[in-house]
């Protein structure tokens, strides 16, 4: 694949993939389904033709949520990866596990009839950033302990 490949995997990193944009109608989906398997309250996903995807690290674990649907994860991590109906030329990315998330923004909205009554109340919510003071601390510790691969490829890893 050329370089307008954009790249993504796993929490941990055992799972790496390529995928060719342009996303096919970027999306989250509120349905209950959705909301169980990425333990959220909707599940953000881009899709591409089934050509234009390859795994370049690991293999999916594979969860058929029903019979023609497969639902892709990393089976050491748990990262939801993929969404698939089975009868289409097509498989989905979730767009979190995007080593840029920006890159697929959601141009519609499935499932509406499983959306939380106060979603539209969480972009108000007081904000803090990760590195916040008072918790310097912990942030150094989870800086210098992190397992979650690097939002990029990498020839080995865990590193060495
Ligand atoms: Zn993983
Ligand atoms: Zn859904």
């Amino acid at each position: 694949m050329a370089e307008t490949r954009a790249t993504g995997g796993c929490q941990c990193g055992a799972v790496r993939y390529a995928v060719v944009p342009p996303f096919i109608k970027p999306s989250i989906c509120h349905c209950r389904m959705c909301q169980k398997a990425f333990g959220a309250f909707y599940a953000p996903l881009a899709g591409v033709p089934l050509g234009r995807f390859k795994l370049t690290r690991g293999e999916l674990a594979i969860f058929k949520s029903s019979d023609p649907v497969e639902r892709g994860f990393c089976r050491d991590c748990g990262t939801p990866l993929t969404f698939r109906y089975l009868v289409e030329d097509e498989i989905s990315v979730s767009i979190g596990s995007l080593d840029d998330p920006a890159i697929a923004k959601p141009v519609i909205q499935y499932g509406i009839e499983g959306r939380v009554p106060w979603l539209g109340e969480i972009e108000a919510l007081p904000g803090a950033i990760t590195e916040a003071p008072g918790s310097e601390e912990r942030a150094d510790y989870i800086k210098r302990t992190n397992h979650q691969h690097p939002d990029h490829d990498t020839d080995r890893w865990p590193a060495p």
